[in-house]
């Protein structure tokens, strides 16, 4: 099993600068070996093969010798192997074309070897002995180790760990259905019971400070130091936010997994609904798509299953008590009574137990339920990865393998218009 796990970095003054080297040679042979491959494609419509950019690596030495003297050798390695990824992520549909890199964004090099942890620091070549800070000890055979700098100044190590054997974990035997939303973040039914976890609204609480210096920054002219003053500021608070918003879906995330071994969420078109011009600033802000892919990873280190259902289910229009499903439901209806079967429902417990029922329906049968026509879910996420719904008919074609160690992502769900906006 592989982990991940992420320590901050104090480097001393003239270590910064031999990072800095090195984040440099990185970036510059990125972006060399980039230009190669779009360069002979364009001449001969074929892609460069990885092999080739690799070998011109000692040539490369000899006209630049920075490029030896400043570098450790594997980092330029691992460039072109990442590189190389970047290609399959865009062929495979997974993620957007390659880009170069600039050196006003976050910069980060990676070690597939030779990286140690001695007490409460980290050797690392050509760099040295870097202090850092570890909450928890480090177990297992270093996999790679990934050094990043962010546009606040502030350096990281995130260690790749693997490690025999699962984690003995707190094992929840629940079988749990989440609808996501917006006033409510999660609905979670768990057959018996409802539970709602209100969102948080990350960005709104720094709404007023975000505006404040981004005008200011906005004012200053280019290539002052005032200027870049006011970037850092900006740069800050956007880190604030997302730490925070990091910080709830971890420990929510945590906390159902524990209580669970099965969790049933919708398929969400995240991309689509970001499309909504209206809606957009709280879907990102909202993080649906990071929520699931923590749920999911969380669960595959227990052993425990992701289910997803497919978005055309009408989890909201259905009654959970007797099936009937309602023609039409606005948003604005927040409680109805079933005209089948006269049970009164509350519209975000009735959608998340409608979840739940139909994730473990299609657990038991492996069966997609076909509502109005449509296709429903034909594959549920399973622990060994891959298991995407793929509706052809509507366009709907999630890419066959996943991203990384076990990643999901989100970005990859096809440009669909969304029939529903995730709030009921
Ligand atoms: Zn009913």
């Amino acid at each position: 099993m592989l982990k991940a796990v992420k320590v901050r970095l104090y480097p001393t003054t003239e270590q910064e600068i031999a990072l800095a080297k090195s984040f440099g040679c990185a970036r510059w042979y990125w972006n060399y070996a980039l230009n190669a491959c779009i360069q002979h494609y364009e001449e001969t419509g074929k892609s460069l093969k990885v092999s080739v950019y690799k070998a011109y690596l000692p040539q490369l030495k000899v006209e630049h010798p920075w490029l030896k003297e400043d570098c450790y050798s594997a980092v330029l390695q691992c460039v072109a192997i990442n590189l190389n990824k970047a290609y399959a992520n865009f062929f495979e549909g997974r993620a957007r074309f390659p880009r170069f890199k600039s050196k006003h964004h976050k910069q980060s090099i990676q070690y597939p070897q030779n990286v140690k942890v001695m007490g409460d620091c980290l050797e690392i070549p050509k760099i040295g002995v870097i202090k850092a800070v570890f909450h928890r000890p480090i177990e297992g055979k270093i996999k790679t180790v990934t050094i990043s700098k962010t546009p606040t100044d502030k350096y990281f190590a995130s260690i790749l760990l693997e490690i025999e054997g699962a984690e003995s974990q707190i094992s929840g035997d629940k079988i749990q259905g989440i609808d996501l939303g917006l006033k409510d973040f999660a609905i979670v039914h768990d057959g018996n019971e409802v539970i709602k976890y209100s969102n948080p609204k990350h960005l709104k609480r720094h709404e007023k400070n975000l505006a404040r210096k981004q005008k200011k920054f906005a004012r200053k002219v280019k290539g002052t130091n005032s200027r870049n003053k006011y970037k850092k500021l900006v740069a800050k608070v956007h880190e604030r936010v997302s730490n925070s918003r990091q910080d709830f879906l971890h420990k929510l995330s945590r906390k159902l997994v524990d209580e669970s071994q099965v969790i049933v969420v919708e398929n969400l078109n995240v991309k689509g609904m970001v499309r909504n011009r209206k809606l957009s600033k709280s879907i990102s802000d909202v993080g649906w798509g990071m929520f699931v892919n923590f749920l999911d990873y969380k669960l595959k280190a227990k052993d425990g299953q992701l289910a997803e259902i497919g978005r055309f289910f009408p989890s909201s229009k259905t009654c959970s008590c007797c099936g009937h499903v309602l023609d039409e439901l606005t948003l604005d209806i927040r409680e109805w009574d079933c005209p089948s079967c006269g049970t009164h429902h509350d519209r975000d417990s009735n959608a998340a137990l409608n979840i739940r029922n139909e994730g473990i329906r299609i657990l038991k049968n492996g069966e997609p339920l076909a509502v109005d026509g449509f296709p429903g879910i034909s594959k549920v996420a399973n622990p060994k990865g891959g298991g995407n719904p793929v509706i052809a008919d509507r366009g709907c074609v999630r890419p066959p393998t996943r991203k990384g160690k076990g990643q999901r992502s989100v970005r990859s769900e096809a440009r669909t218009v969304p029939d529903r906006v995730g709030v009921g």
